[in-house]
């Protein structure tokens, strides 16, 4: 996907982070520190002062979103996820970022994406490993073969090798 000229690639996040869909988005800059009686660890690092927070709605393997289930992204400039806090809503989202970054509250901004952005972001990131024969995608089958730009899952191998089978049966 071409960038728009002059707009920064990471000025805003895109649609999907860390399985998720993104709802609302904050730039922080240096006047929203961070407040060091919180404390977020991942894999025994502290998550201390970042540039980008998210607010995201889950989604489950096949995409589809999980019920009040949210997620507060700590994300660094490039709108990589370092660290997750699971809320049940928005607002408390907001609040848990407010405690943690004292000043966030003002700077959410609407990140605009819809379902179709959601379904853009699967097809873009699974369309090549489509199974050629029945079209799903590489999260609704097992297993697949590929070879010569084609992929063909378990399902259509299994109901090919049956035909033939059943050919050779006829024959
Ligand atoms: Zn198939």
């Amino acid at each position: 996907m071409a960038e728009p000229q002059g707009v920064s690639v990471s000025e805003t996040p895109p649609p999907v982070l860390d399985r998720s869909f993104v709802q609302e988005y904050a730039r922080l800059d240096a006047g929203v520190p961070w407040n060091r009686q919180t404390r977020l660890y991942v894999d025994g690092v502290l998550v201390e002062w970042v540039p980008g927070l998210a607010i995201a709605l889950s989604l489950d393997a096949q995409g589809r979103p999980v019920a009040d289930e949210f997620l507060l992204l700590h994300c660094d400039n490039d709108w990589n996820s370092v660290g997750v806090i699971v809320v049940t809503s928005v607002d408390e989202a907001k609040r848990v970022a407010e405690h943690r970054y004292p000043g966030s509250g003002g700077l959410w901004l609407d990140a605009g994406y819809d379902t179709s952005h959601v379904a853009q972001h699967f097809e873009d990131a699974y369309g090549s490993l489509r199974c050629s024969f029945c079209r799903r995608s590489p999260y609704e089958f097992r297993r697949s073969v590929q070879g010569r730009g084609a992929v063909i899952c378990d399902d259509c191998l299994g109901r090919l090798a049956a035909e033939l089978a059943q050919e050779a049966e006829d024959a």
